[in-house]
């Protein structure tokens, strides 16, 4: 299996196809362009019938093994079962297997409509993330190990992409995370999750800023190529081709563990904000799940709800992204969409380019096939399966409430946004899953307005933020944060 980027072809690339374990520790592709498969590997109903009953890990092996074709099989089988355990994805609820890693919850079923819950948020730091990220700091580690080389990680977080980077790679060899943070501005349960690690290889940096000063420095410091080679800095973000196909994996155990034949329908609800989650919906079905829809969520910044109903891609300026109580959605630019758009142009390299170049010059593109637009490639969206909505604050209080009361279970804000947007889409015959991104006690402040009393925490979290924290706070002053990672890396 090799990768090229959505920007340049095989043929006329300055860069020559790559292996998976090439573009393993790397973001974007030097073209600036996302890495793709040449071709998405397809699977077969006799291998769906086979991975039916398989525990995650092997499943994950079997779709692994499809795209990380240079490491060995024996190495791959290992790493998904290292990863892939009731422990690490032991957080699920009551009435639910740990063992199924991603458990599913029937919440409705009458007049051949059924709607379903599957948990990804049981793992390690309540969300999602975890599901990809947990893999990544394994491979990292083989890898690593392999060279023996070293990798520091360097990004910046309002919340969960921060926590679940440093809950995978905490006492990893050869790996250091050094993360920023805007100073108090975290809830308290997030700080807590990661200043109370105490690992030496974790890094908390606290800025003395807002979270967009924090992205400022990384991109500050990324753009030093000198430093960024002498430190080895690396990135862990959702652009990461590992994290996606990781994210498959679930797309295929929830349909399998949905359904009892090949020939049933089954569509998702994705609750999106930087297209990583679906667009792994959207490989999966590429590879010939029998997905139905892919019903993409939004909450107020519906940049993506926008396109899939328009044609039309409008990015959003940082004073027009809105702070929601779906924080993890608020997005005004969705890094994976990419990968989606270089499919729907009929994998046009030089479309993709010009279209990509226009959102930073323009701020977007419009395929609606108007005149004077970039295309009329909307009408194709249909073929991908791909429907949205959007979702309120409003509807999020309403939807955990109706939820609690109708299904007797505390969902968190994300979820609520899928779960609001499901239900506009259900259809007789087709199962509506919906993919469950965080634990309702990683964001209690909207629970507590929803329901008038807090969200359960899982077993481990009641006292986390009593435990001691380490972090350091410094300003947003990136010579100073250079002299930081230099002298913490020895390098
Ligand atoms: C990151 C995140 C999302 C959005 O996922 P994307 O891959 O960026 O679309 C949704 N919900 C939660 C809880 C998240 O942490």
């Amino acid at each position: 299996m090799q990768y090229v980027s959505t920007r340049a072809n095989g043929a006329t690339a300055s860069q020559s196809p790559q292996q998976f374990s090439d573009i393993l520790l790397g973001g974007l592709a030097p073209d600036g362009g996302l890495y793709l498969p040449t071709e998405y590997p397809q699977v077969t109903g006799a291998e769906l019938d086979a991975w039916r009953k398989l525990p995650y890990a092997d499943l994950a092996f079997e779709i692994l093994k499809k795209f990380a074709t240079d490491i060995p099989e024996a190495d791959l089988k290992a790493l998904a079962h290292k990863t892939y355990t009731a422990d690490v994805y032991r957080n699920a609820r009551a009435g639910e297997s740990a063992a199924d890693i991603t458990p599913l919850r029937v919440l409705e079923e009458g007049n051949g409509k059924k709607l379903v819950l599957q948990a990804l948020s049981n793992g390690p730091t309540l969300a999602f993330k975890d599901m990809a990220m947990q893999l990544l700091g394994n491979l990292f580690e083989y890898a690593l190990a392999k060279k023996d080389a070293q990798l520091n990680i360097f990004g910046a977080t309002s919340g969960d992409t921060g926590s679940a980077a440093e809950y995978a790679m905490r006492g990893k060899k050869g790996i250091k995370v050094f993360m920023l943070s805007p100073h108090k501005k975290m809830s308290a349960f997030q700080t807590a999750q990661m200043f109370s690690l105490q690992d030496p290889n974790i890094f908390n940096i606290a800025v003395e800023g807002v979270f967009d000063d924090c992205q400022d420095m990384v991109k500050a410091v990324s753009n030093d190529l000198p430093f960024k080679a002498k430190q080895k800095i690396g990135t862990v973000n959702s652009i990461n081709w590992a994290r996606v196909v990781a994210q498959v994996v679930y797309y295929f155990r929830g349909y399998l563990a949905a359904t009892t034949s090949n020939d049933e329908k089954v569509s998702f609800t994705v609750p999106s904000g930087n297209f990583g989650n679906i667009c792994a919906g959207h490989i999966a079905r590429m590879m010939g799940l029998p997905i139905d829809k892919l019903v993409v969520a939004t909450n107020e910044n519906d940049v993506l709800d926008e396109f899939f109903r328009t044609g039309v891609y409008r990015t959003r300026k940082s004073a027009e992204t809105y702070h929601t109580s779906s924080p993890s959605m608020d997005i005004s630019k969705a890094s994976n969409f990419e990968r989606f758009i270089f499919d729907l142009v009929g994998r046009d390299s030089e479309r993709t380019r010009a279209l990509f170049t226009k959102v930073d010059t323009h701020g977007g593109f419009d395929l609606s096939g108007y005149p004077g637009g970039d295309g009329d490639e909307f009408h194709k969206v249909k073929e991908y399966g791909f429907k949205s909505g959007k979702s309120t604050h409003e509807d999020r209080l309403a939807t955990i409430r109706d939820v609690a009361d109708d299904y007797g279970i505390v969902i968190d804000t994300h979820t609520a946004d899928g779960i609001k947007v499901a239900k506009e889409n259900l259809e007789p015959g087709v199962t509506m899953i919906v993919l469950e991104t965080a634990l309702a006690a990683k964001f209690n402040e909207t629970i507590l307005e929803a329901l008038g009393h807090d969200a359960e925490r899982p077993a481990g979290f009641e006292n986390i933020e009593a435990l001691p924290q380490r972090f350091v706070v410094m300003p947003a002053d990136v010579d100073k944060m250079k002299d930081y990672i230099a002298s913490n890396t020895g390098l």
